[in-house]
């Protein structure tokens, strides 16, 4: 469906509940404030929430978060509910049913994997974040971006393209981009509490995961996994370790990356990502997960090591 529609349906929302995927990541949590920020200068009441554990990434503090309320206090029944960056229904947690009872959903999403749902549902697996399609939806809206709200959807489109270095990384990406720092995003802001920066931790647990690593170069899979255990141990929490996936997936050797995180609720998380031989996002559909052709995730009740085994052998099938 279009972006105008998605338009109409918030314009004449009477209250603005949004939603992002859990385990919020920067376009999940900046295309949700940059929108939440701008209803909410432009006298639309509104809220925004994540399921939990409901645990703000670290790295990500610095953005505008005041407008974030836990999952207990999301309304039970929203007039119209806008999910946004998750490509299924499932993947806004304990806000779901919050999603069933609303009067209107809208999804905003950019997942090739999304199925399509909501009443209003807009995916646009070309954009590469979905912060890209708030900044159209506020053009179309005509809601002023603030240098507040371009910091925002800066940080959604700076993260979800890897600096700019992804192949989703389209001139319009790069034309949306100019338009945000123009408008007061600070590169240099999101660059260092993203990228530039870690507890001293995070140093030691990515030892500890590389050390574990194995590399399969028949297969051009490199794999590892870290646990609960381990973080506790370093004094870090899960969303330290964002970017572990992207220090293991440098090894030349391979194409695909697969890192287990193996969660105190014996739940595993599992990252994946390709250089372009591997279609990860169907494999981790067909884990009951999603993404991306080239970078997809799941969560299974399995053993780290057990699903990476699992994950290794089925390779062959998505290339
Ligand atoms: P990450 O590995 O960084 O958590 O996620 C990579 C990509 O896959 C992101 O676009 C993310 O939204 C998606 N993804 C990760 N885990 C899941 C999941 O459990 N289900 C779905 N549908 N998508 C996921
Ligand atoms: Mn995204």
């Amino acid at each position: 469906m279009s972006l105008e529609k998605a338009a109409q349906a918030i314009r004449n929302a009477e209250s603005l509940a949004l939603a992002c995927h859990v385990g919020p990541d920067g376009d999940a949590l900046g295309s949700m404030l940059g929108l939440g920020l701008a209803a909410r200068n432009s006298g639309k009441p509104v809220v925004a929430s994540f399921g939990s554990p409901h645990v703000l990434p670290p790295s990500l503090s610095f953005l505008p978060t005041d407008l974030i309320v836990p999952p207990q206090e999301f309304p039970a029944e929203p007039d119209v509910m806008v999910v946004l960056d998750a490509g299924s229904a499932d993947r806004i947690g304990d806000l779901a049913p919050a999603a069933k009872s609303a009067a209107t959903v809208v999804v905003l999403d950019h997942h090739v994997t999304n199925e399509g749902f909501g009443d209003v549902s807009v995916v646009e697996p070309t954009a590469a974040a979905t912060g890209e399609l708030v900044f159209r939806l506020l053009g179309i809206l005509d809601w002023e971006i603030s240098p507040e709200i371009a910091q925002c959807l800066h940080t959604a489109l700076v993260t979800d393209t890897g600096r700019f270095q992804y192949s989703n990384t389209t001139p319009e990406t790069l034309r949306i981009a100019a338009e945000l720092v123009a408008r007061g995003a600070d590169p240099a802001v999101i660059g260092r509490h993203v990228y530039e920066e870690a507890p001293f931790g995070y140093l030691k647990a990515a030892a500890v995961a590389m050390e574990r690593a194995s590399l399969d170069p028949r297969l051009e899979v490199v794999s590892t996994f870290i646990t609960a255990q381990d973080l506790d141990d370093l004094g870090i929490t899960w969303g330290d370790t964002e970017n572990l996936i992207d220090l293991l997936r440098m090894a030349e050797e391979a194409d695909t990356a697969i890192l287990a995180k193996a969660h105190s609720d014996g739940t595993t998380k599992v990252s994946m990502r390709s250089r372009g031989l591997t279609d990860v996002g169907a494999l981790a559909a067909k884990q009951g997960g999603g993404g991306h052709r080239l970078a997809a995730g799941f969560t299974t009740s399995e053993q780290p090591e057990t699903v990476i085994a699992t994950l290794v052998s089925s390779l062959g099938d998505h290339r």
